[in-house]
């Protein structure tokens, strides 16, 4: 375990069989041999945490991603704001509430000033990006989507605007990106196509997905990938595929939160992510990744309440509160309980940072873009 760990730390590459040892041993005690690679940063309060022999891999791992989170992004978190703006899908991903087979599943879609609106309130509580999220909506046109960009570029240039929209034609990436969009999120969901094939139904392709990230990463988009810790049929092996893919492919920002069951979809009936390998995870993608943008998702924020705060002491930057209209929030139902008020809800931004704050971290107002360098300029920094 000792070289995989220093390799990591190094941020890899690392083997298929390495993730998988990574995977399985988290739980094992570091000897006192092993224990002191690397150990030692020299930075304040490091010894306290450096707990020597009988660490576990999984304690060690956390301590050396929230020195790198530290040593690239400080204490700080950046802010998205979330506008779940449709929620009509034509697919049929078998965990998701609101695939098109759910004929319980509440149905709206946001108008371009209902979007607006979203963005302004937005921008008054400090938000200098906004993701529009939504299923794949056949309403929502190519050149209605171009056209809202292309608003909220014109009203907020100081903004970044990112896309999580799902897999569209290269002609339509590029239509979007002249806009103005800068990012976009399209989790991979896993990195194994026999896997992949469990959880979609015969009518979506692996293929296609992987090759829109590829176009997405080509286009210039400063691109997400990820995909849900315990979801159904997945096992450490095809875990290991999804590091493995995410160390080649280098994403920008990865998202990764627990599967949760939703009662109206086939896989009701399966029990939820593991909250532990969530955030062990999260520490193992920062080590691998070190500048990567990585959330602390709101699956896990669902499955506990100061999941977030837990998400950012194992190495996540980002927090992406709901800024939907509260009337429709309820209605984006991908899983059962998601929550999307309290801390969650951008409303409340500033109990959010009150929660930051009291985590040790600091919500501040940039757009928060990647960098492969250290991501603050302290001088700068405004503090939400
Ligand atoms: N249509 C877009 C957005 C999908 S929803 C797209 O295809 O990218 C955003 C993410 O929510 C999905 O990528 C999936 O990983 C996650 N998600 C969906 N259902 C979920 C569930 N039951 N539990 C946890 N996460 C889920």
């Amino acid at each position: 375990m000792k070289e995989i760990i220093t390799k990591l730390c190094r941020g890899g590459p690392l083997t298929r069989e390495e993730f998988i040892l990574l995977i399985q041993n988290r739980n094992m005690t570091l000897l006192s041999s092993s224990a002191h690679i690397s150990k030692n940063s020299g930075r304040p309060g490091d010894e306290a945490q450096s707990g020597g022999e009988g660490q576990t891999v999984f304690s060690y791992i956390k301590e050396k991603a929230f020195q790198k989170r530290i040593e690239v992004f400080s204490n700080t978190v950046f802010l998205r704001g979330l506008i779940e703006c449709t929620s009509f899908c034509k697919n049929n991903c078998l965990y998701c509430g609101i695939r098109g087979g759910n004929a319980k599943a509440q149905r709206y879609r946001l108008s371009k000033d209902d979007v607006l609106s979203c963005c302004a309130a937005g921008y008054d509580l400090g938000y200098r990006t906004f993701v529009l999220q939504g299923g794949e909506d056949p309403h929502y046109t190519d050149s209605f989507v171009a056209d809202v960009i292309t608003s909220i570029k014109e009203k907020y240039s100081d903004c970044a605007v990112t896309l999580s929209l799902g897999e569209k034609t290269k002609q339509t990436y590029e239509l979007w990106k002249s806009c103005g969009a800068d990012r976009y999120l399209l989790r991979h969901e896993t990195a194994s196509k026999e896997h992949y094939e469990k959880l979609h139904p015969h009518s979506m392709s692996f293929m296609n997905r992987m090759n829109c990230l590829h176009t997405l990463k080509d286009l210039g988009y400063q691109t997400g990938a990820g995909f849900m810790v315990g979801s159904p049929y997945q096992t450490d092996e095809t875990l290991a595929e999804d590091l493995f893919f995410l160390q080649s492919f280098r994403p920008q920002m990865t998202g990764i939160g627990p599967f949760i069951p939703h009662r109206d979809t086939p896989f009701a009936h399966f029990s939820a992510g593991n909250r532990e390998l969530t955030l062990y995870l999260l520490s193992v993608i920062r080590l691998l990744l070190p500048y990567v943008l990585l959330p602390a998702t709101t699956a896990l924020g669902t499955i506990d309440s100061n999941g977030r705060e837990k998400g950012l002491q194992h190495g996540a930057n980002v927090i992406m509160p709901n800024l939907s209209p509260s009337e429709v929030r309820s209605k984006y139902n991908l899983y059962d309980n998601k929550v999307s008020t309290g801390k969650e809800g951008a409303e409340s931004t500033r109990l959010l940072c009150s929660c930051i704050k009291d985590a040790g971290f600091e919500a501040v107002i940039t757009r928060g873009d990647y960098t492969e360098e250290k991501n603050i300029k302290e001088e700068t920094l405004c503090i939400m």
